[in-house]
């Protein structure tokens, strides 16, 4: 089963023992901090049908940019300000976005993300949420390098559905109405949304569902790691997913703890929809290859 969702360059062993067992299954491996990118593109070099690569920076990781954008900013003469191997390496470097055209330049199907918006998550090191102003900075800029490279994106959200709703309904009237505030050349529309590990309201994913030039390209990711804890509420939102939305993932960090995982959200899937595990297998493969567009 293709899991659209991991970050399996966290645990690069346990992928090798994975794939040394051979099989087809691809992986969508996603980076989340600029720092990750090179593990994710060696990985994706090493098994090109097996790893699907993703570059992104996760909201959970907006600090290390401002620190990179401060440290950048104090230096005063052009010789002063550094290049990237000269900053701290927990800092991402103001250049990160050329370095993650120089990844979509490399990897023609690689996917932009991790990224999105966290209104829950604490730093661990500041005790303060992640500031959420710079959140949607990231967002905005990874959403239109997304429109403009035309590729699919992978999408984090937690405690923050109504924001995603109100910036996606922002580019969908946009996107209808040929603006380009910030997106350049605009007339390309969104190639596939994932809403990974999706976790908000049905109310909501049924309002996403129905702006029209997103409607056709958003996809909703269920993994058991996230998914399985708030049994009620995934209860609630698994029958309004579309059958042609639906897919699987484990956004886990070891490939073989995904096995289990992958099983048992597909377990709970196929239960809940009582349709056989080889269908929801079928069609959740065959959502993320139109999602990917391979
Ligand atoms: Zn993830």
């Amino acid at each position: 089963m293709n899991d659209s969702h991991c970050h399996f360059q966290n645990c690069v062993e346990s992928l090798h023992t994975t794939l040394a067992r051979g099989g087809k299954e691809k992986y969508i491996v996603l980076g989340t901090n600029y720092h990750d990118w090179t593990s994710v593109a060696a990985l994706a070099r090493e098994y090109p049908n097996r790893v699907i690569p993703g570059f992104g920076i996760h909201p959970w990781f907006v600090n290390l940019v401002i620190a990179g954008e401060k440290f950048y900013n104090s230096k005063e003469n052009e010789a002063e300000k550094v290049s990237d191997h000269s900053l701290d390496h927990k800092m991402i470097p103001p250049t990160w976005l050329n370095t993650l055209h120089e990844y979509l330049d490399e990897f023609p199907t690689a996917v932009v993300g991790e990224f999105g918006l966290d209104k829950l998550a604490i730093d661990k090191e500041t005790k303060q949420k992640y500031n959420f102003e710079k959140q949607v900075e990231l967002f905005k800029t990874m959403y239109s390098t997304a429109i403009t490279r035309k590729r699919a994106m992978s999408i984090h959200c937690v405690k923050a559905h109504q924001q995603i709703f109100d910036l996606l309904q922002e580019f969908d009237s946009k996107a209808l109405s040929k603006e380009a505030p910030f997106i350049e050349p605009y007339s390309q529309t969104v190639k596939g949304l994932a809403l990974h590990s999706y976790s908000g309201s049905k109310e909501v994913l049924a309002r996403i569902l129905k702006l029209p030039t997103l409607k056709d390209k958003v996809y909703v990711g269920l993994s058991a790691f996230v998914n399985l804890r708030s049994l009620k509420k995934t209860q609630l939102v698994l029958p309004t997913i579309p059958g042609d939305k639906l897919l699987l993932e484990s956004d886990l960090n070891d490939s073989e703890e995904a096995i289990e995982s992958m099983q048992a959200i597909l377990s709970y899937v196929s239960e809940v929809l009582d349709i056989p595990q080889n269908q929801v297998v079928e069609l959740a493969n065959e959502n993320l290859e139109k999602f990917l567009s391979f």
